[in-house]
């Protein structure tokens, strides 16, 4: 097949504020570096036309990104000082912070905010519009940005050294065949490429794969963020006021816990966070957040409101000790999907923005020595054990390890690494004991068998006022896909999802994706059931790749501009 080969100096996948911000401190490093030179202020070579870009799979920047967000702003601060002036989108500067602990019926405040939930001087922010925002900076900065182009493959030479990516096909029906429309996907060419997909990124699961950058770590662990915009009828939850809690409707065993933002105009932001390493085949992330919902004390915040938005992602957990190695031949790793989230803090915008920055310084070193190969590009990881992101993330490097052993041993630990200033012993001193599919055992360890598969939910009910059911949800987070293309997720051996899974597990897929993508539906007169792929729900959040136990799904991106649109998320 003939692809086109576009030529590029730097190319960054992934339109999120780890990778917006590297490629918007990229174009000013070099463009300063330039007008110096021009000017007789510094001696060198001008780099000349640097050409950037970044590709992005959602239809629009942002149409991806979900998170929380309370912002701490010191990466954007060194980013862009007069951000605020610059007409950043920001909700609101956080102006009150509550601390509560849940039991079933009763909230009980905290009389002080334990120190990492302390949120004075942050902003409350939609990241769905801060990295719209800072795709316009961007591309005023003469970066090239294409939303709709997914990174498929990653393209490597005879030595392995990345040279590019690959982005998706387009018009291929679910047979696989071309359709009318078909656009093959184009090459991108770039001495260095870099990685910013967020948690759990496909192309770094296939890169880290082939280069071994896991080798020597410990596993990656996730959570996974379920969130609901509502809108109040009246302003009985200040903008600028920040929530959170711990305890129900978490079991003590499992890592959880919400949170609500107030946002401008009668709008909050709620959402309950569930570890991705539970035990419990039968838990459900989305029914836990409903749960949460149900709660006295938010269903009376929420009552007469209207629920406006949906989304879920995945988070990554494990800290320092599981984060890649984050350089290689021709390519670096960012944000989130380097692992440089602050997982006690819940808070990884401020670090993915200042690894995009020290990416970028280390491009423009490389463009300088005109020389991309690891051990040029090993400066990344010296800037970064140099700044004060790894000031941060060793102080709680074994915050969620202890969690494993449950919600009072975890706090206990967090307390005293408060103390060690991040020192722990024995089976806390880690990332976590296992990754997270194979932390969830067999129905059988919990004494459940066939009928009892619905058990651990059964008083729920979806009203459609306070709790949803899965695919409403689904409607509010504005998902489409093209049905005619090929499921994006691969299940490696569906023969498994109807024998040993069904025995084993009872088909967890079916709750922890909160999309309601997996379905085991009858399968004819075999009198078993089969599973079937409603892929266009699918939010991409990553939690089916992370959390098969058999792990034999494998997410890959769909057609570009397929998946959620985030708006105001
Ligand atoms: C529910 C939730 C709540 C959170 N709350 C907070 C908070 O309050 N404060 C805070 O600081 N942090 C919070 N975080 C974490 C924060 O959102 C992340 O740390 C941050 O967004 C990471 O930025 P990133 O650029 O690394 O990745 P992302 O923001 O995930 O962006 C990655 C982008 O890459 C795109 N992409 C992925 N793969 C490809 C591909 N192959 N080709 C093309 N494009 C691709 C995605 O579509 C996406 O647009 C929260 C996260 C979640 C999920």
């Amino acid at each position: 097949m003939e692809r086109e080969t576009l030529e590029m100096d730097v190319v960054f996948v992934g339109a999120g504020p780890a990778n917006l911000g590297g490629a918007l401190h990229l174009a000013r490093l070099v463009r300063e570096h330039d007008e110096a030179i021009a000017e007789g202020k510094k001696e060198g070579k001008p780099l000349g036309s640097i050409e950037i870009a970044v590709i992005e799979k959602g239809a629009t920047v942002g149409a991806h990104i979900l998170s929380g967000a309370v912002m701490d702003p010191r990466a954007l601060r060194e980013l862009m000082p007069d951000f605020e002036a610059q007409g950043a989108p920001l909700e609101s500067p956080v102006k009150e912070d509550y601390f509560l602990y849940l039991t079933e019926k009763r909230a009980i405040r905290s009389p002080i905010t334990p120190p990492p939930l302390k949120n004075h001087g942050y902003f409350i922010v939609s990241l769905n519009r801060l990295t719209a925002w800072l795709g316009e900076k961007c591309e005023e900065a003469g970066v090239n940005i294409f939303p709709e182009f997914p990174g498929a493959e990653m393209l490597y030479d005879e030595e392995d050294r990345v040279v590019g990516v690959r982005t998706g096909d387009k018009g291929i029906d679910k047979e696989g065949k071309r359709k009318s429309n078909f656009e093959p996907g184009v090459d991108l060419r770039a001495k260095v490429t870099v990685l910013g997909e967020g948690p759990r990124g496909s192309l770094v699961k296939q890169l880290s794969q082939r280069l071994n950058l896991n080798e020597g770590r410990e596993p990656q662990v996730y959570s996974l963020g379920i969130k609901e915009l509502w809108e109040l009828p009246d302003d009985r939850y200040h903008t600028g006021r920040v929530t959170h809690t711990l305890g129900y409707p978490s079991d003590a065993q499992t890592y959880g816990g919400g949170w609500i933002y107030g946002m401008q105009n009668r709008i909050i932001n709620i959402g309950y966070v569930t570890g991705l390493d539970y035990g419990d085949p039968l838990l459900d992330p989305h029914a836990e957040f409903q749960k949460f919902k149900q709660h006295p004390f938010v269903a009376r915040l929420l009552e007469g409101g209207k629920m406006i938005r949906y989304g879920a992602k995945t988070i990554v957990a494990g800290g320092l000790h599981a984060m890649p190695q984050i350089y290689a031949d021709g390519v670096l790793l960012v944000g989130d999907c380097a692992g440089f989230l602050n997982s006690q803090r819940l808070k990884g915008i401020h670090t993915a923005i200042k690894s995009g920055m020290l990416a970028a310084e280390t491009i423009f070193e490389a463009l300088l020595a005109n020389d991309f190969s690891k051990n040029q590009l090993k400066l990344y990881e010296q800037l970064v054990g140099e700044s004060w992101i790894m000031t941060e993330l060793r102080k709680v490097r074994n915050f969620h390890a202890a969690f494993r052993h449950g919600r009072w041993l975890g706090l206990a630990n967090a307390g005293l690494q408060f103390l060690t200033g991040g020192r722990a012993w024995g089976i806390f001193d880690r990332a976590s004991a296992e990754p997270g599919h194979e932390a969830m055992r067999k129905l059988s360890t919990y004494g459940y068998h066939g009928d009892q598969i619905e058990q651990r939910y059964n008083g729920l009910r979806f009203d459609g006022k306070l709790t949803f059911n899965k695919l409403t949800d689904v409607y509010h987070a504005s998902v489409k896909h093209d049905e005619d293309q090929p499921a994006h997720l691969h299940v490696l051996d569906t023969n498994i999802c109807s024998t040993r899974c069904a025995e084993e597990y009872g088909n967890p897929c079916q709750r922890f994706c909160p999309a309601a993508v997996y379905e085991m539906v009858e399968d004819g007169n075999k009198g078993r059931r089969r599973l079937q792929i409603n892929f266009s729900n699918c939010v991409h959040c990553k939690t089916c790749d992370i959390m098969d136990p058999y792990q034999i799904i494998n997410w890959v991106t769909p057609e570009g501009g397929g998946g959620p649109d985030y708006k105001g998320m």
